[in-house]
């Protein structure tokens, strides 16, 4: 085992603070990471606040790492030291169910998150990427294309799969007409992918200054959904929406913009939504659905195209000793559009 240091909550009311972690050493099917950047999701507030109900404490929250390869375990045959890599949402699954199977590791029941999440191989909990060093199984590292910048890379281990998974699964094409409702760390990457799939992007926000810098990310129209006469003009126009905002919202305005047979995805709320109607669904086919982050191969395949697309997260850089900071402007949207940690400030 190797002791790192850390930055980790020790109760959902206490703010994050130096703490040390063990590492495991590596087995055969490990890599062992020496992380350069970790990004900061929304997650990791909610977790670091127990604010979800399933964290357990000290919650070292952490899932958008980009490291290098420090030693690799003896069966490791796609990384070798000194490769850039990336780690995303979860180091394991159970591997023998049908989601484990059809790539899906996300909707495996008994995958392990990156952090707060038991590790039932080792018997220990998980602790993330607030931290100098982890050790990952080979099957979920990424290889991290060397054409991109490498901090602006971490966010999409989360962020970006987040959103480039539901465009792949329902088939997004270049001239249908997207809209991405809500710009933040999840928004402004759907713009991006969108865009770079050669779809027509509409950014649905109730912010002029949003719509202003959706359009310098790619978006071609803006849409303020407080505009009641600019939400009918749209009626029944879109292909496809991406949903981002992250709280309780109502939908039902949305709902209206789709298509027949056209849906919705959710990926910012994990929490009730206000009711909604399903007339509109019924009349017209429609549907709302839900996604989650992405598969091992897909986010890889998402990495790849960043790769050709030159397509990178916009961010913040920040020393660890922010990350207090860093949440309160969060929690505020004070940020375009992700803080990076820089782990070197960890050994400062
Ligand atoms: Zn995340
Ligand atoms: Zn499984």
């Amino acid at each position: 085992m190797t002791t790192v240091s850390a930055y980790a909550a020790q109760s959902p009311t206490e703010k994050l603070k130096p703490f040390t972690i063990d590492r495991r050493d590596v087995t055969a099917q490990d890599v062992q990471i020496a992380i350069e950047y970790c990004g900061v999701c929304h997650s990791d507030i909610h977790m670091a606040r127990n604010e979800w109900g399933f964290a357990t404490f000290p919650v070292v929250p952490g899932h958008e790492i980009v490291g290098r390869v420090t030693k690799v375990g003896a069966n490791v045959t796609v990384h070798k030291v000194g490769d850039l890599v990336g780690v995303g949402c979860m180091v394991d699954s159970c591997r023998h169910c049908n989601s484990c199977h059809e790539g899906l590791e996300q909707y495996c029941d008994n995958k392990v998150m990156t952090y707060s999440s038991l590790d039932p191989k080792y018997n220990t909990m998980t602790y993330g990427g607030y931290s100098q060093q982890v050790v990952v199984d080979q099957a979920f590292v990424l290889r991290i294309p060397g054409n991109l910048d490498a901090k602006a890379v971490a966010p999409l281990l989360c962020a970006g799969i987040t959103t480039w998974s539901p465009l792949r699964h329902w088939k997004v094409k270049a001239g249908d007409l997207v809209g991405v409702i809500g710009l933040g760390g999840l928004g402004h990457m759907g713009v991006k992918f969108a865009h770079a799939i050669g779809a027509k992007v509409v950014m649905i926000t109730r912010s002029v200054a949003k719509g202003e810098d959706a359009k310098a990310l790619g978006a071609d129209e803006v849409l303020l959904s407080n505009d009641a006469a600019a939400m009918q003009k749209y009626a029944n126009q879109f292909d496809f929406l991406l949903n981002t905002i992250p709280t309780r919202h109502d939908a039902n305005p949305y709902v209206n913009l789709l298509k027949r047979d056209a849906t919705m995805v959710m990926v910012g709320a994990i929490e009730p939504v206000e009711p909604v109607n399903c007339g509109p669904l019924v009349f017209g086919r429609k549907s709302i659905a839900g996604s989650l982050i992405g598969g091992i191969a897909e986010t890889q395949e998402m990495l790849d195209f960043c790769s050709k697309h030159q397509i990178v997260s916009d961010i913040e850089v920040i020393n660890i000793q922010d990350i207090n900071h860093a949440y309160e402007r969060m929690i505020k949207g004070d940020v375009k559009y992700r803080f990076v940690i820089d782990m070197k400030s960890l050994s400062q």
